[in-house]
Formats: C-alpha cells, sequence, structure tokens
C-alpha cells in the first residue's frame, strides 16, 4: 500500500483509508473482520466519528485495533453540537474510552456549527498538549472556513480537511484542493464511491471506467479511487464492510493512471462550474 505525507505532519499515512460510517443494519462480526482484513492489506488509516451509529462504530473499530493500535493512524471527529470549549474535551475523552486507547492520531471537527470556530480550535491545541490528540482537522470546510481557521490566533495549523470528493461531485478541484496544497494541508476524500451511487457499466462513463481499469488488470473502482489519487496531496477513505470489496479497494494503493488514462476520465466526469456552497452529505 502506498503511503504518502499526511500535509504538513509529515506522518507517512495509508493513500488508501477505511471508512467507518456504517448504516444501522450494519453486523459487528462482520464490520470488525472487513476493517482487520483491511489492517492486514495496508489500509491502516482509519476513520470514525462519535456520530457513527451513536459511537458504537468507534466500538467496532477498537476492537478491531485492539493489539495493533501502533501501525493504524486513527482519526476520529466531535460533533459540532459538541464542538463547544469544554465539550470537546469531553467528547474527545469518551471517543478514547470507546475507541481503547489513549490517542488519536487526528481529531476533526464534523463540520461547522454554532460554537465559535476558536473555542473548540483551543480545545483541540489543549488534547494536543495532554497527548490525546496528535494533530486536529476539519471536515466540509470551504474556503472561507479555512481562511477563519488560518486566521485564529495561536491555534496551530489543520493537518487535513475531509471534503466529499468522488468522480461525479469534484467541486473541491476549484478552490479547496489549491488552498490546502499551498498550506500542506491533506485533503482526505469521503464518500470516493458516491455513497454507494458509483457509475453504471452502462452508462458512458462506466464502460469508460472498464475500459481503462482493463489495461492495468484493475476494477472501474480501482481507477476511480487512483483518480482521486492523482495528487499527493489527497488520501481516500472508502467504506467496505463486505471482505472481497475491503480486497479490492485496497488493491488500488499501488498503481499508478497514465496521464492520457486520467484525462480521458476528467472529460467524462467533467469538473463542472464553482457552486456557491460546498457540497456534502
Ligand atoms: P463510499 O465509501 O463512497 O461507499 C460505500 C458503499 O460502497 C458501501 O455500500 C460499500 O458496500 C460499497 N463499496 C465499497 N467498496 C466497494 C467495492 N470495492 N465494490 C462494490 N461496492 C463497494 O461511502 P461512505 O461510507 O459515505 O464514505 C466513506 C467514509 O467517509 C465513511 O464511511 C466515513 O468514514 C467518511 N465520511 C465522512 C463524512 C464527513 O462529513 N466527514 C461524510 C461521509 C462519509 P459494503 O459496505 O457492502 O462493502
Amino acid at each position: 500500500m502506498e503511503k504518502r505525507q499526511f500535509g504538513w505532519t509529515r506522518r507517512e499515512v495509508a493513500a488508501i483509508g477505511q471508512g467507518t460510517w456504517y448504516d444501522h443494519g450494519s453486523d459487528r462480526a462482520q464490520a470488525i473482520d472487513a476493517l482487520r482484513r483491511g489492517l492486514d492489506a495496508g489500509m491502516t488509516h482509519i476513520d470514525t466519528a462519535e456520530m457513527y451509529l451513536s459511537g458504537v462504530a468507534e466500538k467496532w473499530v477498537g476492537e478491531a485495533i485492539a493489539g495493533r493500535r501502533d501501525d493504524v493512524f486513527l482519526v476520529s471527529k466531535v460533533l459540532p453540537e459538541n464542538a463547544s470549549r469544554k465539550k470537546t474535551i469531553v467528547a474527545c475523552e469518551k471517543s478514547l474510552a470507546r475507541l481503547a486507547t489513549d490517542r488519536l492520531d487526528c481529531y476533526l471537527l464534523h463540520w461547522r456549527g454554532r460554537h465559535p470556530l476558536a473555542e473548540t480550535l483551543a480545545a483541540f491545541e489543549q488534547l494536543v498538549r495532554e497527548g490525546k490528540i496528535l494533530s486536529w482537522g476539519v471536515s466540509n470546510f470551504d474556503v472561507d472556513d479555512l481562511e477563519e481557521t488560518w486566521a485564529i490566533d495561536g491555534a496551530g495549523r489543520p493537518a487535513c480537511n475531509q471534503v466529499l470528493y468522488h468522480l461525479e461531485e469534484r467541486a473541491i478541484e476549484h478552490a479547496v484542493i489549491p488552498w490546502c496544497e499551498r498550506r500542506e494541508v491533506a485533503v482526505v476524500a469521503y464518500s470516493p464511491f458516491g455513497h454507494g451511487q458509483f457509475p453504471d457499466p452502462r452508462t458512458a462513463g462506466g464502460r469508460l471506467l472498464e475500459q481503462i481499469a482493463s489495461g492495468y488488470g484493475a476494477t472501474p473502482r480501482q481507477v476511480a479511487l487512483r483518480f482521486l489519487l492523482r495528487r499527493a496531496s489527497t488520501f481516500a477513505i472508502p467504506k467496505a464492510s463486505t471482505l472481497t470489496h475491503v480486497v479490492e479497494n485496497a488493491g488500488a494503493g499501488d498503481f499508478q493512471l497514465s496521464e492520457t488514462d486520467a484525462a480521458g476520465i476528467d472529460a467524462a466526469f467533467p469538473l463542472g462550474p464553482r457552486p456557491r456552497s460546498l457540497p456534502m452529505l
């Protein structure tokens, strides 16, 4: 599995990680097995959140990483309603308890809410000083939010911005990715398969993905992941609870698309105009 530098932190992190936003019908044993299989295959970047299954996803992640915590780059997120100066600390401590660990590698604000950003960031910096988190980041932040974050005195720097990014939703390419690259902030692509809405093989775009994939002995989804990873600043965190899906996703870890193939995908799934606000799920 390819590793790349996680923004300014310089940590070497798996380019393809594992999401954990399970639906309510998810099965514990299956989810844990899938995460472990993903770790075996090098997808050691795990993304979770207090929101997912109301904390249950964090417990499953804790079980999956038991005995191999040091191999994992572990990310969780605080809900905006909990992101006050005091409640952020409490939320993080609860996440750590559910994850059965003493630290997170990165802790994110899930999206902007009513609490002043300066308060949340002051809490994040306290958590860094206490060694409970090694870095902090943001999620669903457009450029104006990022600028505001950057301008807050004494708040340090976000390590990443986790944003919606897949073949049919490339809005972050207009301004968010360039902004993050200038400041060495990692860009983490969530819902890289469109949250289950992957291009159908009967469409022109789907057929192109199949054709390109066959040239690499790869699959359309592997090609899609490689397209999202074509810039060194980006990471992707597909969620898979099916073992064959896990193995397939990890298989995208080690090949590069040619410039011609990337240009073909760019034309088939066009960027489109810049939306007024950043799309999110
Ligand atoms: P996704 O990864 O785009 O898609 C997940 C769906 O794709 C699942 O139904 C999964 O099925 C299926 N899948 C995965 N690999 C596959 C493969 N190789 N072949 C066929 N189907 C495959 O959607 P997502 O869960 O929304 O996004 C990924 C992660 O990003 C989340 O889990 C979460 O950690 C994070 N996220 C963050 C935010 C945020 O606001 N920060 C928002 C959304 C998501 P199976 O489960 O059956 O394998």
